[in-house]
């Protein structure tokens, strides 16, 4: 088989020792990394098939995960700025996924996961929670196919909550969305590693006891796991004692959900009570620092829930509270985000962002085993980061702390996911991007004519 060869790099290796490898190699044989050590192991390949790339002056680092997102949203980046969230979902995210098609949400997400490339994301969790017609679910598979990215579909669900100001048009049949997780589970389950199907309850309060547990079936049947938002307001709470009688983890307890399959996405809101309940039961976060600073949602205790031996793994969330798919980004707002809250620079390093961006992010996701970090017999799936592509990153005394504090999107010169070469000198490799901006821009102001949403002033 012909391999690939990337020679004389600063290797982050992101394994238990946090091993960093000044002038390495990694060989990669088809999806995974079959070798990997310093340059001076590194012996010429024989056969003339192999590639052999030269990487002297880059960083070779372990591809970004980002465990939360709704990629439909990039259709209305920028359309819901400076609202709390329940006026965003009201004004401008419900009208406008009401109106979601086929072709829409593909472009969405072929345009999202290209953009997650150029911020050096290998492996993406889309939580697709509107489904106002049937068939919303397998473009975004296709998408993820078409791009080469790892992807992970979390079926989305809500089938009540107009009570709460959940739009009537995007409320769904239970028995037919349950089916439909089930015809993607069936159909996806172990059959590609590269996609992965996920149960997706939008929140609590806006699914019914019975698709609480018809998902909690699903989990037992099919071993799937589950994500679910948390606590991200007070609101989230609130609701949740309203429609339910008891309070968020109390009801994931009851239906067998509080699990180590359970992945919480912001958990802004979460009690010291929680959060040790949450770790006893093995349940892991998805931290999305800009998306909660962007609606004022509030400061996730991430450093607590991180220091009771919960995973954290990192996330942009949908593009209309971000509003991007910049890992690169992500990484400096947590770290600074910590600090200032907690008025204590040592509340989150660089390294330890670093984790959560990659080994921890893939505990988050039940995944650590295949990625994460760069080690033999692991899926070979990484960025190639140039810091002499911008200004901003020169000079670089320490890649981490370049990465995280002092780089952008432009640094990113090649990504591989499943030992393919995904980007390559900042382009994508498997589908075109002029083709892919050029039906974005299209579909997505199609949808916001049709969803009649207005472009807000900005002042
Ligand atoms: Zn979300």
């Amino acid at each position: 088989m012909a391999e690939l060869f990337l020679n004389h790099a600063t290797i982050v290796t992101m394994n238990p020792q946090r091993e960093i490898i000044d002038d390495g190699f990694i060989r990669i044989c088809g999806d995974h990394i079959a070798d990997l050590g310093p340059s001076s192991r590194f012996s010429q390949p024989n056969d003339r098939m192999s590639i052999n790339l030269d990487m002297r002056g880059k960083i070779i680092f372990p591809g970004l995960i980002n465990t939360h997102n709704h990629m439909f949203q990039t259709l209305t980046k920028g359309l819901g700025d400076d609202r709390v969230l329940a006026d965003w979902l009201k004004d401008m995210t419900f009208p406008a996924a009401s109106y979601l098609d086929e072709e829409s949400v593909y472009w969405a997400a072929v345009c999202a996961c290209l953009e997650g490339f150029h911020s050096g994301t290998t492996t993406v969790l889309d939580y697709m929670y509107p489904h106002p017609k049937p068939g919303l679910s397998d473009p975004i598979i296709k998408a993820f196919l078409d791009t080469g990215v790892r992807g992970l579909f979390g079926r989305g669900m809500m089938d009540t909550g107009q009570q709460f100001g959940l739009d009537p048009r995007i409320l769904q049949d239970r028995d037919a969305a349950l089916a439909d997780a089930e015809r993607l589970l069936q159909k996806y389950g172990g059959r590609d590693e590269r996609v992965s199907i996920w149960l997706a309850p939008a929140a609590l309060w806006s699914n019914t006891e019975p698709m609480l547990k018809g998902l909690a079936e699903l989990q037992r049947r099919y071993g799937a796991r589950l994500t679910v938002h948390i606590s991200e307001t007070p609101f989230d709470r609130q609701a949740t004692e309203t429609l339910h009688g008891h309070n968020e983890l109390r009801v994931l307890e009851d239906l067998g959900l509080l699990n180590n399959k359970l992945l919480m996405v912001h958990s802004v809101w979460l009690t010291d009570q929680d959060i040790s309940q949450a770790a006893a039961a093995g349940a892991a976060i998805s931290h999305n620092p800009v998306s909660n600073m962007y609606l004022s949602s509030g400061v996730a205790p991430i450093p607590e829930a991180r220091r009771c031996g919960i995973p954290v793994g990192l996330a942009t969330d949908g593009p209309a509270s971000n509003n991007a798919q910049d890992m690169v980004e992500v990484l400096k707002f947590t770290a600074l985000l910590h600090k200032v809250h907690h008025l204590d620079p040592l509340a989150m390093t660089a390294g330890q962002v670093l984790e959560m961006a990659t080994i921890e992010g893939a505990r988050a996701l039940g995944l650590e085993r295949k990625i994460g970090s760069l080690e033999v017999d692991k899926k070979a799936d990484l960025f190639v980061f140039n810091p002499e592509l911008s200004l901003k990153a020169v000079p670089m005394h320490d890649p981490v702390s370049t990465l995280v504090y002092a780089s952008s999107s432009q640094n990113v010169e090649m990504v591989i996911v499943d030992g393919r070469i995904v980007l390559e000198g900042g382009k994508p490799t498997l589908i075109s991007e002029t083709e892919t901006v050029a039906a974005t821009r299209q579909v997505a102001e199609n949808l916001r004519r049709r969803a009649g949403i207005s472009i807000k002033p900005a002042w």
